[in-house]
């Protein structure tokens, strides 16, 4: 359960997130659309304790994690924007940083990476360089990091933008089962057609939020 009470971040005079307060329930999605430079990905960024929150209140199953720099610590999972891969770095070796910071044991590591890859039907891809693959297949990397550890909120940030139809499906099912293990989660999002899977859907102006659709 992700709980947000009026969150706002500023960047110097700017104020890219106003006042939003939203939750999102184990088992739920919500997608948050509206144009570039509404606050989406920095709405996101607040949540995983990347940006300060100026004012307000972000919580995970009760537990107060504002500006916490170790969101992921409480499980919170961030698949950003423009993918943060390590481009010199195979999808395996990608996939098994936070995995390994988590000190899981290493055939356990192989055993979620080979299942998260397949999920993306990357599983011939593993051992390529990030750099070696199209913008399509580094994004679904990034979504096969973000899924394979098991966050208990998950933040996708347009994850689906480079995608064709097949694999923009695959994406979404993929997010969709995380909900059903029981995370919440939240799609950034510009394509209405994504939005409408989501049980919730907001939408940001100038940094406001405005529910369409409440959970
Ligand atoms: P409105 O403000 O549209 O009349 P409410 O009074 O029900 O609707 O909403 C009060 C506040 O609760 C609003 O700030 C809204 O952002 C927030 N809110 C509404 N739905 C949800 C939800 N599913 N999860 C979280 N917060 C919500
Ligand atoms: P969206 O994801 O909806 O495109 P962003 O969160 O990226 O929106 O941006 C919201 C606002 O914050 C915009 O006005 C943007 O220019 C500004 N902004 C985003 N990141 C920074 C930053 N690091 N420093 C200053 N301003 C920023």
């Amino acid at each position: 359960m992700i709980s947000l009470s009026q969150v706002t971040v500023r960047y110097g005079d700017v104020t890219a997130v106003s006042d939003v307060s939203l939750t999102v329930p184990p088992g739920f999605v919500l997608a948050v659309s509206g144009p570039s430079g509404a606050g989406k990905s920095s709405l996101l960024w607040a949540i995983a304790g990347a940006v300060p929150v100026a004012k307000g209140q972000v919580e995970v199953d009760g537990l107060v994690i504002t500006d916490r720099p170790a969101a992921a610590a409480h499980g919170v999972v961030l698949i950003p924007q423009g993918n943060g891969l390590a481009r010199v770095l195979t999808a395996r070796e990608n996939l098994s940083i936070p995995l390994l910071a988590e000190r899981k044991p290493n055939d356990e590591v192989e055993r979620t990476i080979d299942q998260a890859l397949t999920g993306v039907a990357l599983e011939e891809s593993g051992d390529h360089l990030v750099e070696e693959l199209s913008g399509g297949e580094q994004q679904r990397v990034a979504v096969a990091r973000g899924i394979a550890q098991q966050g208990r909120v998950i933040l996708a940030d347009e994850s689906t933008s480079e995608l064709d139809g097949t694999n923009r499906e695959r994406v979404l099912d993929l997010l969709h089962a995380e909900a059903r293990r029981g995370a919440a989660v939240i799609i950034a999002t510009h394509d209405p057609a994504v939005a409408a899977t989501a049980h919730g859907h907001a939408t940001m102006a100038e940094g406001h939020l405005n529910w369409l659709r409440r959970i």
